[in-house]
């Protein structure tokens, strides 16, 4: 009975959440030795909707996207809410550029050497998206476009995980930051469709 009841816990614990981790590493070039400690997580979002908008979350040309133009996060979760990891994170991933966090401590133009970031394959609004064009837009099913509840809860597994691993990160409203947030006229991401709100993130 007792190892009946162990076991039930342990499948609490690991399979009924169904999360963890798959290894998939970018190239070297696609990131950077770390130096700095990280103090925030950034979240963004991708899809290959400028190239394919009827299938846009395949994950080989998503995959590519990083690829070619040296871009990474240290995590990319699928719509199922299957986690990534496609950067270590003793190694610099490329995803946040210029910018400058409203609060203190800015990160001016250097959030990626302090930072985690985690890409979630979703599309924004027609505004957000105005590069792929009205016709791509409208190629898009409307499940395609927003993010989906297995992704909140695979992210929100996630940013637990990342605070135990990393004593120098600690989840807040003031350390989980958008890339939207940091580079605002540029980007974005994660835009009006992500739901802040489900990540229950302390004020900070
Ligand atoms: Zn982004």
């Amino acid at each position: 009975m007792r190892i009946l009841i162990i076991f039930a816990l342990w499948l609490s614990a690991s399979c009924v959440q169904g999360q963890d981790i798959q290894p998939l590493p970018l190239p070297s070039h696609c990131s950077a030795p770390r130096t700095g400690t990280v103090t925030h997580v950034m979240l963004h979002y991708i899809s290959n909707a400028l190239q394919k908008p009827e299938s846009p979350y395949e994950l080989a040309p998503i995959i590519d996207i990083f690829v070619k133009y040296k871009l990474s996060a240290h995590y990319l979760i699928a719509r199922d809410g299957s986690i990534y990891q496609l950067v270590p994170h003793n190694r610099v991933a490329f995803h946040a550029g210029k910018g400058r966090l409203p609060h203190p401590p800015h990160h001016e133009n250097a959030l990626n050497g302090r930072s985690i970031g985690i890409e979630m394959m979703a599309i924004g609004t027609a505004a957000e998206m105005a590069l792929l064009g009205v016709k791509n837009y409208d190629a898009i099913s409307d499940s395609d476009k927003g993010f989906t509840d297995a992704q909140y809860v695979a992210l929100i597994w996630l940013l637990d995980k990342l605070e135990q691993e990393l004593p120098s990160f600690q989840k807040s409203k003031l350390t989980v930051v958008g890339h939207d947030a940091y580079a605002p006229t540029r980007r974005g991401d994660p835009g009006q469709l992500f739901d802040w709100e489900k990540l229950q993130l302390p004020a900070g």
